[in-house]
């Protein structure tokens, strides 16, 4: 497990870390070290802090650039996830339609000649 966890789950910036924004990575990494999971309340600064996911979990500071993921998944894919838990109807459909939606660079060319 050590070893898929540091070849798939170690969170590496790159420039899209820092597109929208020069000083925070877009994926919140570094996380913040947390003794609980825990349900952070939706739109608080919390929220915020933590790349608006709204469970904090449990990690430890030598922990700070694992991204989150299920054992049993990483084990039988051995590929890099963000497993996280999903807090709402509306949350679900909010993440379904954000990558349905998603514009794909190469979309932009599609038509142009
Ligand atoms: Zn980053």
């Amino acid at each position: 497990m050590y070893n898929l966890v540091n070849r798939n789950q170690i969170h590496r910036h790159t420039h899209t870390c820092f597109k929208r924004n020069a000083h925070l990575c877009r994926f919140a990494f570094p996380c913040k070290p947390s003794w609980e999971t825990k349900i952070i309340e939706e739109n608080s600064p919390q929220f915020l802090q933590n790349g608006g996911r709204f469970c904090e979990q449990k990690r430890a500071a030598h922990e700070k650039w694992v991204n989150n993921y299920c054992p049993k998944i990483l084990e039988f894919w051995d590929c890099n996830m963000d497993i996280q838990p999903c807090g709402s109807n509306e949350a679900l459909a909010h993440y379904v339609t954000k990558y349905v939606a998603k514009v794909e660079p190469e979309d932009f060319n599609d038509g142009i000649k």
